[in-house]
């Protein structure tokens, strides 16, 4: 299954508002969103570039994934999201081809997205999304 587009790429910041205020201001994009996702312990800003978006994720907790990922190597990109007809079919098409996956089906995300991650042992080191816009 061919993905459709980048959906987001996922930027780990130190400091939300900060970086928000670089990318309006420097980049001229315009932050249409902030959510908090409890679940992943991050707060997250949304940028619109095109079909793709830019997604800052800072950390609500030194113990989630993100406080983590920080504390190891810095702020910096973290993931990058690809969009496909089906995320769950995806997910289990990487499984059969033997790849390691973090989420072995999809979960809620952040703009109600359906999504799920590939480990990036299984990915030559890039941290991957796939997911999906149903309901
Ligand atoms: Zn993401």
């Amino acid at each position: 299954m061919k993905p459709t587009h980048i959906e987001h790429i996922g930027i780990a910041v130190d400091n939300l508002e900060e970086s928000i205020k670089y990318h309006e201001e420097v980049l001229g994009l315009e932050c249409y969103g902030v959510e908090e996702v409890p679940d992943q312990k991050v707060k997250t800003a949304f940028f619109k570039v095109g079909d793709t978006k830019i997604e800052l994720l800072e950390s609500t907790d030194p113990d989630g994934p993100i406080g983590k990922f920080v504390a190891k190597k810095g702020p910096g990109i973290h993931h990058m999201a690809y969009a496909v007809p089906d995320a769950a079919a995806k997910l289990k098409e990487a499984q059969e081809k033997g790849l390691r996956v973090i989420d072995k089906e999809p979960r809620k995300g952040a703009e109600g997205l359906n999504i799920g991650f590939l480990h990036p042992k299984s990915t030559h080191g890039v941290l991957t999304e796939i997911c999906d816009h149903k309901e």
